[in-house]
């Protein structure tokens, strides 16, 4: 077993909002930077990592699709089976995060279930603060919604851990289905899906989030996963 695993730390997505440009009666109009730019770490991280899901990992090279409707990440879990920590005392975030859950379990490519214990998470649903004070040209400035980072093993195309953040602070302001569509994008970026062009009918286009998982995303995700139609 190779005690030095390669592993790098991308830091997905990035769902943001121009606080400035918000209205009262509509939905934020969201924006993100490019993929990767967000990252605080977007570089290669060496790390002696002996955990479980690290071990597991590294042990089989999975079979990925070449092409999928939507894009993928090209790494997947190696299960599909994938555990989640709920690691948010904020109740909307939360009713958010299990009916993204639910949602992406509808699709039949995975069972994401629920665990008490952090340790055992492959995934883990949280909260924080995402705002940043970068002027954009136009000069307002913008705070992210949502961001996801992952850890793989860029040999087997393993994951290893997920991290979904939602921020409290500007998701208090939306509709308590945004909520759950920013959640069904973070956590579609935690089963390995990346971001989908601005014309397709997607949950996981870069900006404004307009819907839920649709039936491209479903079939993506099947794929990736590897269930049959
Ligand atoms: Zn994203």
């Amino acid at each position: 077993m190779r005690q030095l695993l390669f592993l790098l730390l991308g830091f997905l997505s990035g769902i943001a909002v121009s606080v400035a440009a918000v209205s009262a009666d509509e939905l934020p109009t969201v924006s993100t930077p490019s993929a990767f730019s967000t990252s605080n770490d977007g570089g290669q991280v060496f790390t002696d990592d002996n955990s479980p899901q690290a071990m597991r990992a590294a042990k089989r090279h999975l079979y990925l699709p070449t092409k999928t409707p939507t894009p993928t990440e090209g790494v997947r879990w190696p299960t599909r089976n994938v555990k989640i920590y709920m690691d948010t005392n904020d109740h909307a975030l939360q009713v958010a995060f299990r009916g993204a859950v639910r949602a992406w379990n509808k699709t039949g490519a995975v069972h994401l279930k629920w665990v008490r214990n952090e340790d055992q998470a492959d995934i883990i649903a949280r909260d924080g603060s995402l705002s940043n004070n970068d002027s954009t040209p136009v000069g307002y400035s913008t705070a992210q919604l949502g961001s996801t980072s992952t850890q793989y093993n860029p040999d087997t195309h393993s994951l290893i851990q997920a991290r979904s953040t939602l921020d409290a602070t500007h998701l208090d302001y939306t509709s308590r289905q945004f909520r759950t569509e920013v959640a069904e994008h973070e956590l579609g970026h935690a089963l390995g899906l990346a971001h989908a062009p601005e014309y397709m009918h997607s949950v996981m286009i870069p900006r404004n989030v307009k819907t839920g998982i649709t039936k491209l995303d479903r079939r993506t995700i099947r794929q990736l996963y590897n269930v049959t139609e």
